[in-house]
């Protein structure tokens, strides 16, 4: 019993070093120069994907000195107008690669070589991968400034650590950064859901209760979830969920839950620890939250209950966090919530269900109305193709499908995990300028990028819907927005124009000073083109040409003569 007990308690001990050694913890830089505050943490729900990193704000301005946590080398460097914006990586020797995002520029060498990627593959937007010999910093080497690129709405400095092998994006509080936080998560509510044996919610059968705040202590609205006895058949199951916020210190911006436990009486039924999230999983969260929920009123639910399919490896055991509850039965149920400075709050209800017979099984989700996750799914005609792989659904989702005069595939207001392929075939196979459009959850419209292939157009789309050809033969507008062309720009060191494209979108942008490309910025967030002026050109009058292309292949252009 000795023997057993020790070597229990050694190999507690090397599981424990194994565990330290997976995940270096030195003492990093800083990434800024100003005290370290959280306006969004690590694994926040988001349309479509989890918060790969966290947000330290910056004062509300741009430009602040970014560093390198640790020494390395910059590994990628990317520029876009959406996304991420200006962002650089940079691999640490430790296994690590630091992110660093919504930049507004890039340091000395670093800005060099970006620039002379863009002049040589001629395009602002470049995406480029470098050797570990191509550009070594220091530890606490300014590397870059922050800003407002991409799809950043506000000044701010998106960080993130990623397992270098891997890819995947690691949570930062845990790697000992110096952010102060001594504020509790706040509880708002829980929900309910009658579930089947794979984790597939039940189409109107969800109740949720608010969470009152009494003193420091969180109750849950009447105390608990009363059920009829005929709530679930035999084949169902009770699924929950938490809604709940977290903040840090000196910052009011509502955060995620960082670890979730769902207890009955002492026993865990599920849990969850946000610590590593795969980029290729991501978009699972629109199976992880309450998808409908966050859609309609912003409400962050964490499901403490899963489909068989969801691949996240955020959770605590192979369990689906399943609920059965015999009718005359009572649970005592409890949800644990815990942020990474240890931080604690606790919600305990009551789950009843009244006496009374068991439904029978029952076969909700049939093959002729639904769609199902693990299938795959191919539909053709003489005019239109749709297909899905499988995996494309994260439940069983209605089919409304129409192969004729409407093309439709699926229910709007459900999300899908992976591209559907789409193609529709020209009337006149000559025509050009078509794009597909789908028209998805509340009626919004949305175009997707077209190929043209033997007289079909050919899309993907991560929307289910209707599906139409639209025709484009309007390029984007391009007008000068911050100077007179006709008079002398000698004070501007920055040219903006406004673009305007309202059909297939824009695909490319360039302009060329006397007939030499130059990079310019487009500003996607509020349409507009941005065109640093080169030093060599001031006191001259040069030909400025800008020209933008959208998905349908229009060409817009201004071009004049004008004076610097
Ligand atoms: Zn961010």
């Amino acid at each position: 019993m000795m023997n057993a007990l020790l070597s229990l308690c050694l190999f507690g001990l090397i599981q424990f070093q194994l565990v330290a050694q997976v995940l270096p913890k030195p003492s990093y830089h800083s990434p800024l120069a100003i005290p370290l505050r959280l306006s969004a943490n690590f694994g926040e729900i988001r349309p479509n994907h989890f918060h790969m990193g966290v947000d330290f704000k910056t004062n509300g301005i741009e430009g602040l000195s970014l560093f390198s946590i640790e020494d390395g080398y910059v590994s990628r460097i990317k520029t876009s107008p959406y996304g991420y914006g200006k962002v650089i990586y940079i691999n640490h020797p430790n296994g690590i690669t630091s992110v660093y995002a919504h930049c507004s520029s890039f340091e000395g060498k670093i800005d060099s070589l970006v620039r002379s990627v863009q002049f040589q593959q001629e395009s602002s937007e470049i995406d480029v991968y470098f050797t570990p010999e191509d550009l070594k910093v220091t530890k606490g080497q300014r590397i870059a400034r922050s800003g407002n690129t991409g799809s950043s709405t506000a000044p701010h400095l998106h960080f993130e650590l990623r397992d270098t092998k891997t890819e995947e994006a690691l949570n930062p509080l845990v790697f000992g950064f110096d952010i102060p936080d001594h504020k509790t998560p706040t509880l708002n509510s829980v929900k309910l859901y009658v579930v089947d044996e794979n984790g597939y919610t039940i189409p109107g059968k969800s109740y949720s209760l608010p969470i009152n705040q009494v003193g420091k202590s969180f109750v849950l609205s009447g105390g608990g979830f009363t059920l009829e006895a005929d709530c679930c058949a035999l084949n169902e199951f009770v699924g929950l969920a938490l809604n709940g916020i977290d903040t840090y210190d000196g910052a009011q911006n509502h955060c995620g839950l960082y670890e979730t436990t769902l207890l009955n009486a002492q026993n865990v039924v599920f849990g969850q620890q946000i610590d590593r999230i795969s980029f290729d999983d991501s978009r699972y969260v629109n199976s992880h939250t309450d998808y409908e929920e966050y859609k309609t009123h912003k409400y962050k639910y964490h499901k403490a209950f899963r489909t068989k399919h969801n691949p996240l490896t955020i959770y605590n055991g192979k369990d689906l966090g399943l609920l059965g509850i015999m009718p005359g039965d009572s649970l005592s149920l409890s949800f644990q919530v815990k942020d990474t400075k240890e931080n604690k709050a606790n919600v305990q209800f009551f789950l009843r269900r009244k006496k009374g017979e068991i439904p029978s099984k029952k076969q909700v989700f049939t093959s002729s109305d639904y769609f199902f996750p693990d299938s795959s799914y191919s539909f053709s005609t003489e005019l239109f193709h749709i297909s899905s792989e499988p995996f494309t659904f994260y439940i069983p989702t209605k089919k409304n499908l129409s192969l004729a005069r409407v093309y439709s595939f699926g229910d709007p207001q459900s999300p899908i995990q992976r591209p559907l392929s789409v193609k529709m075939k020209l009337n006149d196979p000559k025509s050009t300028n078509y794009y597909i459009q789908v028209t998805t959850r509340n009626g919004v419209k949305e175009a997707l990028k077209p190929t043209v292939i033997n007289g079909w157009i050919e899309s993907t789309s991560l929307y289910l819907g209707t599906f139409s050809l639209v025709q484009d033969t309007q390029a984007p507008r391009i007008t000068p927005l911050n100077f007179n062309p006709t008079q002398s720009n000698q004070s501007k060191k920055t040219l903006s124009f406004r673009i305007s494209e309202n059909g297939s979108g824009i695909k490319y942008y360039n302009a060329y000073v006397d007939g030499r490309w130059l990079p310019i910025e487009y500003e996607s967030k509020g349409d507009y083109l941005l065109l640093d002026i080169p030093s060599e050109c001031k006191g001259k009058r040069i030909n400025l040409r800008v020209e933008s292309t959208d998905y349908c292949s229009n060409i817009g252009v201004w071009e004049m003569i004008i004076e610097l």
